[in-house]
């Protein structure tokens, strides 16, 4: 199964794409976290993407498809994959079309999580990230048991860099202009289903899980 999860940044993609792939026991491929984790290592990956990365501009497609298809080939991914902020340009879109075709393969679902502009400057302004494993918190709403480390991995909780607000201002503007016209690609496709992101976490994840249920029994039958 390759199900895609497309929506602003701040919609909530990480949060949910994790908890499908856990659930679904599918490889979590995040773009995002892997080249944040690249520039932690500060490998050449890292260098390469790093300014992009902190002013919230996108990486160039080549580089950017490069990396995630090496992703794809991991032997983790060989059941189906959740794609997390990938594809984000219709270049992008293109490259995996063409690549999974090669493979006798296609995305089977496109999950656009939508919410309005003032929950995202909402949640973007209070969420911190941990540096070692990448999950993200709310610090409002859903913040870690023990203040400043994470839960999961009892790493360093920090806010992204590009989370500050003339850089969401810029991945907002980048969103709409680049990411956005996917909904039409998708929607063209058969592919898109759209799903309210307003409410808790837990309410969204069961929005989800209905449509990936329904996705599983109709390609049973
Ligand atoms: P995210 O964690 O998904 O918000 O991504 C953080 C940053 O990584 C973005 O603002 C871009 O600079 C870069 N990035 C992530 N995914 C992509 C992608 N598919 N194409 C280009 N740049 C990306």
């Amino acid at each position: 199964m390759y199900i895609i999860f497309l929506g602003a940044p701040g919609a909530g993609k990480g949060t949910q794409a994790a908890n499908v792939a856990r659930e679904l026991n599918l490889a979590h491929v995040a773009t995002g976290d892997l080249f944040r984790q690249a520039m932690e290592a500060e490998t050449e990956l890292g260098t390469q993407v790093g300014a992009h990365v902190a002013r919230g501009t996108l990486v160039p497609d080549e580089l950017t498809i490069r990396v995630v298809l090496e992703r794809l080939a991991a032997p983790d991914c060989a059941r189906g994959v959740i794609l997390d902020g990938f594809p984000r340009t219709q270049a992008q879109a293109k490259a995996l079309d063409r690549a999974l075709a090669e493979q006798f393969k296609s995305i089977d679902r496109v999950i656009y999580i939508k919410i309005t502009e003032a929950e995202l400057l909402r949640r973007l302004s209070q969420r911190w990230v941990c540096r070692n494993c990448q999950a993200p918190y709310n610090i409002v709403n859903s913040p870690s048991e023990s203040e400043g480390k994470c839960d999961k991995c009892g790493g360093e909780l920090y806010q992204r860099p590009d989370d500050t607000p003339q850089a969401v201002k810029k991945r907002l503007e980048v969103y709409f202009s680049e990411t956005a016209p996917l909904i039409d690609y998708y929607t063209a496709a058969g592919k898109l289903v759209e799903i309210d992101g307003e409410g808790g976490i837990d309410k969204v994840s069961r929005r989800i899980m209905a449509v990936i249920r329904e996705e599983s029994r109709a390609r049973r039958a």
